[in-house]
């Protein structure tokens, strides 16, 4: 690749669902677009969450002129904690996007970061690049999408996007500038592909102020509204039914919250300081004046709402009468916690709304109808689908052709891969590492898939060990061997089968050794006699200690 190319690499958000991060490369010049995370997957057993292999970027730091950020949600600006941890470079985003942004990095103690602030309509030169922002509609205000001027020609990335005409905050999706840049003529154009599977148009976030209308005029009880903590137009509409129906709200949860807070001192959510009510002072007030805005819609087991279906949330112990709205439907993955929690909320005699009963929730992400309109407004020379699972890539794809992108301009990328574009042609032009980074605790990338294998074992089969103390040089058996087991077999019922697993051990150390190599022939004994006994596989460890 020579130096008159651009390269464009997606580190995350392509062929999997979060941790959204594109490299935008030319020359000695580098912008990353968003920095996001990704909920850990079903069999990554204690993950907290999983941000995008950075080490294309860490290797190159000296490169980034500018990081962007498009919008306020956790896939993508849930790891510029992790990023700004490593490297200093001034971050531009919209106003409600930075204060999202400030509120977690607060958490991780990260303050002196550049912020740039931008606006819809800004023009931002930054190295060869010159960048302009417009309006996008999305389930969250404030969000934009990019038009990046390249040496090479024009690009356009469009964030998280839907056609909505009459979104929660009155401000839809800029179809002039769109318009605009394809008379302009688009080099390449990067598109949301979430809801690339769903046919038509997604619906009007006002079809979910309809029924929570219909849900507030019936309540006899208190409303609880689960939704994410960064949906503040879905938060929004719950205060302003609530107050409506003469009912005040209380927001329940740390982040949500915070969110809260800091979107209403910046004035992005609309609120009179009486429709508010304090957690402490719920229980006075008669049930029917009463609505709970709170975090839990993904089933998060720490949330106020699984705390709640639990009855183990101090502030509320819900009754009969109490309805429940679960305002957002479950992240791939989350769907049995999601469940759980439903079942749950039933059982406290709660009436229960969700997705599947009534619309009380609509998609931020536009529908194949949209994402076509979007395709032929900006009408690319090259088109690359972003930010979904490989199947809505590939869906993606075939909308292009249907609209009259040629096959072999279009690219369905993975993470990792590189697209190399000058003024005429593009292509893949190799693959970056793309790990799955993993966070546990305060813990970056340290646990891998060796410590993520012994936890499968682990969960699945428990765990052996076998403990014994030896005379250094000899190996002659000082004390022990000790058999311990946890989550393998009942003890009080096996102590026979566990006798037995003391005496090959035994029978395996009578001629002594070295620690090492004591280790290992115990373990493999060990790991034969029990899969004989039990076909079971648990994790077994030896301990050898020398004296
Ligand atoms: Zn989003
Ligand atoms: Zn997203």
């Amino acid at each position: 690749m020579g130096d008159n190319k651009l390269k464009v690499i997606a580190l995350g958000g392509l062929g999997q669902i979060g941790k959204n991060m594109m490299v935008i490369e030319y020359d000695t010049s580098m912008l990353i677009v968003d920095a996001g995370l990704m909920f850990p997957e079903n069999d990554m057993l204690g993950i907290d969450i999983v941000i995008p292999d950075m080490s294309y970027i860490l290797e190159r730091k000296d490169k980034v002129t500018g990081i962007i950020i498009t919008h306020g949600h956790e896939d993508h600006i849930g790891a510029l904690s992790y990023l700004l941890a490593e490297i200093r470079a001034p971050v531009y985003a919209t106003r409600l996007t930075r204060g999202l942004c400030q509120v977690k990095l607060r958490e991780s103690r990260i303050n002196d970061v550049d912020w740039h602030l931008i606006s819809p309509g800004d023009l931002v030169p930054l190295g060869p690049f010159s960048l302009e922002f417009f309006h996008v509609c999305h389930s969250i205000p404030d969000g934009v999408g990019l038009a990046i001027q390249t040496p090479v020609g024009l690009v356009v990335h469009s964030g998280d996007f839907k056609f909505d005409h009459s979104p929660a905050d009155g401000r839809p999706t800029d179809f002039a500038k769109l318009a605009e840049l394809g008379r302009r003529g688009v080099l390449l154009l990067l598109s949301d592909s979430t809801n690339a599977e769903s046919p038509g148009y997604t619906p009007s976030e006002t079809m979910v102020a309809k029924t929570f209308e219909e849900i507030f005029s019936r309540a006899q009880g208190r409303v609880i509204v689960a939704t994410f903590a960064s949906n503040i137009s879905r938060i929004q509409q719950v205060i302003q039914t609530s107050a409506r129906y003469g009912r005040r709200t209380a927001i329940a949860g740390r982040s949500m919250s915070n969110n809260v807070r800091m979107a209403m001192e910046l004035g992005y959510l609309d609120i009179p300081e009486r429709c508010l009510l304090s957690l402490d002072d719920l229980q006075n007030q008669p049930k029917n004046h009463v609505t709970v805005v709170c975090t839990g819609s993904q089933g998060e087991p720490t949330s106020a709402l699984v705390r709640m279906a639990r009855n183990e949330y101090a502030a509320i112990s819900l009754v009969p009468g109490d309805t429940v709205v679960v305002s957002s439907t479950p992240i791939p993955g989350n769907e049995e916690l999601v469940n759980r929690t439903l079942n749950n909320l039933f059982r406290l005699g709660a009436d229960v709304y969700y997705d599947e009963l009534l619309d009380v929730h609509v998609s931020g992400h536009g529908s194949q109808e949209e994402l076509m309109l979007m395709l032929n407004m900006v009408q690319p020379k090259f088109f690359a689908p972003i930010h979904g699972e490989y199947r809505h890539l590939v869906l993606h794809a075939r909308l292009a052709e249907r609209v009259g992108i040629p096959r072999q301009n279009i690219f369905v990328l993975e993470s990792g891969q590189v697209l190399a574009l000058d003024q005429n042609s593009a292509e893949i032009a190799g693959t970056v590492s793309d790990e799955y980074v993993l966070v546990d605790g305060l813990g970056v990338g340290d646990v891998g898939q060796v410590v993520l294998e012994d936890r499968r074992l682990l969960s699945r089969n428990g765990f052996l060990v076998a403990s014994m103390v030896v005379e250094r040089g000899t190996g002659r058996l000082l004390a022990g061997p000790d058999i311990n087991s946890r989550g393998f077999v009942y003890v009080r019922e096996s102590v026979e089968l566990l006798e037995r697993a003391r005496a090959v051990v035994l029978e395996t150390v009578k001629n002594g050794g070295n620690r090492v190599g004591l280790s290992s022939q115990i373990k493999e004994a060990l790991t034969r006699f029990v899969y004989n006994e039990t076909k079971r596989r648990p994790l077994i460890l030896a301990v050898v200690l020398e004296v």
